[in-house]
């Protein structure tokens, strides 16, 4: 065998393969405890496949902790993994009501925690990976590259060998910056650590309603998250000013497909938004483009500016960033991935869940071949699979662990047989108020005179992908 510079293996490398460790007999492992790492691991442990789960909090889902007051908008019924659920059975749990919409935290207590117990020592708690590499191999080296095992780095420096990688780990703690460009807006870092925004889904009715009710609040962003937080602020006392801040010239797209939405919760998520705005409650601006956040005191002012250079500056005590979210591939930088260059997901999954064209219930089902990057035995799964795409809902991750585990496992013909039934949505898809939006058109939404009258009609929709919202 000879020894170049070009890739070929060396007869050093061979014995490491052949008298190295059996790869297979390595565990799988599984990044993260959320609905998603926790759900694959059900059907690693259904197909008898060795596997630890790392989970770098010190509560199982700890992300969903996080968001623990937030009710979902999907049923019991689409929440809850088909393995899992028989896992559990077995242990003699009975499954919540199909149609209760859980909090975050009821996620956790009647789902999550009770199938993190059977997990026992194949759970790992306050285990944060901090890279994941292969054994002796940079992202440069190829031969033998596929028979040696992955290198997972914990945060503390212990490391660990796994003959495949799930990566569930999510995006929670990666979200998007209040600048409209995507970069930070200038002032942001500092009006952060001077405590005056706050990431998305502040628990405003509860543990830190002290710092919302009777304060001036700006809510920057246009989905879900958005939503959710306006709603509770409008609970507070009416001396509580709320201002919702969007990109685009009009909300047609987080207000969504009220009665026609196919998640009733979800539907009336926009209806009660829209009411709010139309009472006055909320005020709503449109055509506003973060540029930039300056402390004054104890306030903020965040200013927006267009492509035209037109400004507009909002004084508030408190500014909440709900801007969505974004993956972080750096745990991985080390591998080979195959990444959209717009979403961030796999390239071939990207045009599956693009939020241009998709709701979270119109995305196709996907499985292994859709999530398999160049890297073999590493997969990205979850959230954090759709990038930057505010489409995912659960049940999709549910299905892209069945399929890759199954793969995983050598039933290719189990792994390609992917099936989702999703609820329908008006939400996020091409829905007649979306259209009429695109068709006024950014060209006449960014002009300086109708940003001074924002509530004009007119729209900014932002184009290309990542304009969407569903989820997040
Ligand atoms: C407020 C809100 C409401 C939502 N409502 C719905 C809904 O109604 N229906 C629906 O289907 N979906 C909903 N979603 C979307 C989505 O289903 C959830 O975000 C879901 O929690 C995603 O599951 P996940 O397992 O992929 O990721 P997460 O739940 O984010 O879990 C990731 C886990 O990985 C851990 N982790 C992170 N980094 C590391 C690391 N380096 N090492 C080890 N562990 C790590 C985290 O601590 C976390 O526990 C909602 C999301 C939000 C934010």
């Amino acid at each position: 065998m000879s020894n170049n510079c070009c890739g070929t293996t060396t007869a050093l490398e061979l014995e490491r393969i052949v008298n190295g460790p059996n790869v297979g007999a390595l565990p799988v492992v599984v990044i993260g405890a959320g609905p998603v790492g926790l759900a694959a691991a059900a059907h690693l442990a259904e197909r008898g496949q060795d596997f630890l789960v790392l989970e770098a909090g010190e509560q199982v889902a700890a992300s969903v902790a996080r968001w623990g007051h937030v009710r979902v908008f999907s049923p019991w019924k689409y929440n809850i993994d088909a393995a899992a659920r028989r896992l559990l059975e077995a242990g003699g749990w009975s499954a919540p009501d199909g149609e209760w919409l859980p909090t975050g935290a009821e996620l956790i207590d009647d789902y999550l925690a009770p199938l993190a117990k059977l997990l026992g020592e194949r759970l790992r708690l306050g285990a944060k990976v901090s890279a994941v590499s292969r054994e002796g191999y940079d992202r440069v080296r190829t031969n033998g590259r596929e028979a040696v095992p992955f290198l997972i780095r914990l945060q503390d420096g212990e490391e660990l060998r796994a003959r495949a990688v799930i990566d569930a780990s999510g995006t929670y703690e990666n979200p998007n910056v209040l600048g409209a460009s995507g970069l930070p807006a200038r002032g942001e870092a500092g009006a952060v650590a001077a405590g005056l925004v706050d990431h998305a889904l502040p628990d405003v009715l509860g543990a830190d309603r002290d710092r919302y009710e009777g304060n001036h609040v700006l809510v920057v962003g246009a989905g879900h998250s958005a939503a959710t937080t306006l709603l509770a602020l409008a609970q507070l006392s009416e001396d509580t000013r709320i201002t919702w801040a969007i990109r685009a010239g009009g909300a047609a797209r987080t207000y969504g497909g009220g009665d026609a939405d196919a998640l009733p919760a979800r539907g009336a998520l926009g209806t009660r938004l829209r009411a709010h705005v139309d009472s006055g409650r909320i005020q709503l601006v449109t055509g506003f483009f973060t540029h930039t956040v300056r402390c004054a005191g104890e306030q903020a002012i965040v200013v927006s500016r267009d492509a035209s250079g037109h400004e507009q500056a909002i004084v508030v005590d408190r500014v909440v960033a709900a801007t969505g979210y974004r993956p972080d591939h750096t745990i991985a930088s080390e591998l080979r991935l195959d990444l959209d260059p717009i979403l961030g997901s796999t390239r071939a999954l990207a045009p599956l869940i693009d939020p241009n064209r998709h709701s979270c219930g119109t995305v196709p089902a996907h499985g292994v071949d859709e999530l398999a990057h160049p890297e073999p035995g590493f997969y990205a799964v979850g959230v954090k699979s759709y990038g930057r795409a505010p489409t995912f809902l659960m049940a999709t991750g549910y299905e892209q662990v069945r399929s890759v585990v199954a793969a995983l496992a050598g039933d290719w013909e189990a792994a390609r047989d992917v099936r989702l039934e999703l609820p329908e949505t008006g939400v996020c898809s091409s829905n007649l108020a979306e259209a009429q939006e695109q068709r006024v058109g950014l060209a006449t939404g960014i002009s300086g005179g109708l940003l001074d009258t924002p509530l004009a009609g007119a729209t900014a929709a932002v184009p290309g992908r990542g304009g969407g919202s569903c989820c997040g």
